[in-house]
């Protein structure tokens, strides 16, 4: 069930809130950007995504065929969102940081995991996923 839930940067100069459904699997993948940074994120529809400050202090990195708009802060430099596309999931969606909501550690630690293999783009687990 999505609940409503606030996240920020490390700084705060963004701050956003979005519904989101924590009992579904949040997600961990192997690509070149997410391993770089350890992104974990939770899919997010754009309807239940509000950016509630810092649209200014968002910077966006793109890569590869650049359909993804990495934002993340340009004073703290934490990535706090991704804009994608992607057809399994419907269409646009955010993919949000999950250590930038506010919850608790306990409550992150207990959170869902599925792992992506965007290296070859199978989305199914890698078969290492200790280090991502
Ligand atoms: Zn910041």
């Amino acid at each position: 069930m999505k609940q409503a839930v606030a996240g920020s940067c490390h700084c705060r100069a963004v701050q956003f809130r979005c519904q989101v459904d924590l009992s579904a699997p949040t997600t961990r993948c192997n690509c070149s950007i997410c391993t770089k940074g350890r992104y974990w994120f939770a899919a997010v529809l754009p309807a239940d995504f509000e950016l509630l400050a810092g649209g200014d202090a968002l910077a966006d990195y793109r890569f590869g065929s650049h359909g993804v708009a990495h934002r993340f802060c340009r004073t703290c430099g934490v990535k706090v969102f991704g804009e994608a596309s992607h057809p399994a999931l419907g269409g646009r969606f955010f993919a949000v940081s999950v250590v930038c909501l506010d919850l608790e550690p306990e409550r992150l630690a207990s959170l869902p995991v599925q792992y992506h293999d965007g290296r070859d783009g199978s989305r199914v687990a890698p078969q290492v996923t200790s280090y991502l």
